[in-house]
């Protein structure tokens, strides 16, 4: 049975999510970011839905209705966020529900 996963680039159309400090959006990041990681997923036969395709905005509701209505065996949101220090480092993750270890 093939893997399905749900990748939900964040924020879309309106909603530009982070603005960094050179001006770039973080929808425009997340929605590349996407897209190259489902390039990779898909080479190895993984099924991928996307909440979004594009620069559009997508409700929240919309979002989980696609997630689910999926039955994917994966929910990936990619966020960014921004930071006026050039020199920041950290990152976070958040995940949700089983290990994926
Ligand atoms: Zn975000």
């Amino acid at each position: 049975m093939k893997l399905i996963i749900v990748i939900d680039p964040g924020h879309g159309g309106s909603d530009l999510g982070a603005v960094g400090p050179t001006g770039l959006y973080e929808s425009h990041v997340a929605w590349k970011i996407a897209c190259m990681v489902a390039d990779i997923l898909m080479r190895y036969g993984i099924k991928i839905i996307f909440t979004r395709v594009g620069d559009v905005r997508v409700s929240l509701d919309k979002r989980i209705e696609i997630a689910n209505s999926s039955k994917a065996d994966y929910f990936v949101s990619i966020h960014i966020n921004s930071a006026n220090n050039p020199k920041t480092t950290k990152s976070k993750k958040i995940r949700l529900g089983e290990s994926l270890s």
